[in-house]
């Protein structure tokens, strides 16, 4: 019995027990998708309608599967087209939909805590160090060690989704699991303001400000946000001073330093020069790899190197991208009952893929290859037939033709005028050797690797 068949006999059955114009609105666009062993994955049009069949149907549906289909135990609905047929995009935009719903429903965080606004999942022990964050990293470690005395404020910034406010969430457990008696705040700014406002309108300000003046920690994120803000600034100023004297903790972030917080009265960033700052910058390719093995871990999935390092190779400026890259991943892995083969994967991974994968140039993967193998573009390009240069060669070929838009006799010709029979002949050994020879598979990351990042400069 197919898929299609399946559903069918169980629309049947539910028609039967419904309405029609209730038995419409709730099966209009459904179809099972997937099915594999005992579960079953039925595809919906839409959050709305996931919801009335997950808690109203469900049990009505998987009796009426079970009745032709014994085995199957579970349910799962996904957002998404109802084809049976699925193409590539069809796939990756079900696994963004999904996304996106789960966004639009998320509830209030039950894992933060209310009064100090921290969240357990952020620890020193998920937090990959690598060149990038290795000074950030240290001095909050080092302000666990010696709160309010050493590093005063420390203030941190870097880009989006690099991971600060990881750190300072993680300093906040970090002191509450040394001392569960010590006042902690963490805030972001953007709440920080809210509260402000919201306690002068309540004309209980007075005792925000005392609330603020009793903390043992106060943390305020993306501190960049009360630019402009002169009542915030005003307050946190006369709060800062306070802590400060009393030899209390602040820490700071920031997506920019300091001095570059447009609007911020000199006062202030004057106290946050004060203190020590420390740059966070994007993770080179094995603090990436790093990050995808920790977040994996947690996850009852075991995806093979090369999918690892697909994704670490081709997501590299933000570690929020990263995961989500990974969280896709694992969503296909969900929805299909089966690990993605790389092609799936790129498919999946295509929103995030950077533009300069689209842009790469052959001039770029010419100079790539050749920096690699530290040879001259000379040689590359000419009728050499030394045994230095055959194989450097092959794998340019091979590069510009999964890179670029170009075909096998524009290749030949970018290559001192080879005949294209040659160029393909390169691709297809290069691609099979790179299958069972793991230093050349190592080879073409690392090459690849150069190619992107010379994007980034
Ligand atoms: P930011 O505050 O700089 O925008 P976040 O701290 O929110 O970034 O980080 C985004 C996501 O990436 C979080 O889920 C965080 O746990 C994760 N992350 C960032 N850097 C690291 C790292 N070095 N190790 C582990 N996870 C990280
Ligand atoms: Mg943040």
């Amino acid at each position: 019995m197919t898929n299609e068949e399946l559903w069918k006999a169980v629309l049947g059955e539910m028609e039967l027990s419904l309405p029609r114009a209730n038995f419409t609105t709730w099966f209009k666009n459904t179809s099972i998708i997937n099915k594999a062993d005992d579960s079953v994955v039925v595809s919906v049009p839409n959050g709305f309608i996931r919801e009335w069949l997950e808690n109203k149907f469900n049990k009505q549906i998987i009796q009426s599967i079970r009745n032709l289909s014994p085995e199957v135990r579970d349910i799962k609905y996904v957002v998404g087209k109802p084809k049976i047929d699925l193409t590539r995009q069809d796939l990756s935009k079900i696994i963004l939909d999904n996304e996106l719903e789960n966004k639009n429903e998320m509830v209030p965080d039950a894992d933060i805590d209310k009064n100090t606004n921290l969240n357990k999942k952020y620890s020193f022990g998920s937090y990959v160090v690598g060149s990038n964050n290795e000074l950030a990293h240290a001095a909050c470690l080092a302000v666990t060690k010696n709160l309010g005395k050493l590093y005063n404020p420390l203030f941190l910034y870097g880009g989006v989704g690099l991971g600060k406010t990881h750190l300072l969430q993680a300093i906040g457990n970090e002191i509450l699991n040394l001392n569960p008696a010590k006042k902690i705040l963490y805030t972001p700014a953007e709440r920080l303001t809210a509260d402000i406002v919201e306690a002068i309108r309540n004309k209980t300000i007075e005792e925000l400000k005392n609330k603020y003046s009793q903390l043992d920690l106060f943390i305020v994120d993306d501190i960049q946000f009360i630019a402009g803000k002169e009542k915030t600034q005003d307050i946190f100023f006369s709060t800062f001073n306070e802590l400060y004297g009393k030899n209390k903790q602040i820490v700071i972030s920031s997506d920019r330093p300091p001095k570059a917080i447009p609007a911020l009265e000199e006062r202030l960033s004057s106290r946050f020069e004060g203190g020590m700052i420390a740059d966070i910058g994007m993770p080179d390719f094995e603090t990436r790899l790093a990050i995808l093995n920790v977040k994996l871990a947690n996850k009852s999935c075991v995806l093979d190197n090369e999918i690892l390092t697909y994704v670490a190779t081709h997501i590299q400026k933000n570690v929020r991208e990263l995961e989500g890259a990974l969280n896709r991943i694992l969503a296909f892995n969900q929805i299909y009952n089966k690990i993605p083969d790389i092609k799936e994967v790129k498919n999946i991974l295509n929103a995030y893929l950077s533009t300069p994968y689209r842009k790469t140039s052959p001039p770029v993967i010419l100079k790539a290859v050749v920096d690699f193998y530290n040879i001259s573009l000379n040689d590359l390009i000419k009728r050499s037939r030394k045994k230095e240069v055959v194989k450097p060669r092959q794998v340019a070929m091979f590069l510009l033709r999964e890179e670029t838009k170009l075909s096998f006799p524009e290749i030949g010709q970018k290559l001192g005028g080879r005949d294209h029979s040659t160029v393909i002949h390169a691709c297809v050994k290069i691609k099979e050797e790179s299958s069972v020879d793991e230093p050349l598979k190592q080879e073409l990351v690392l090459i690849r690797e150069r190619i992107y990042n010379s994007f980034e400069k």
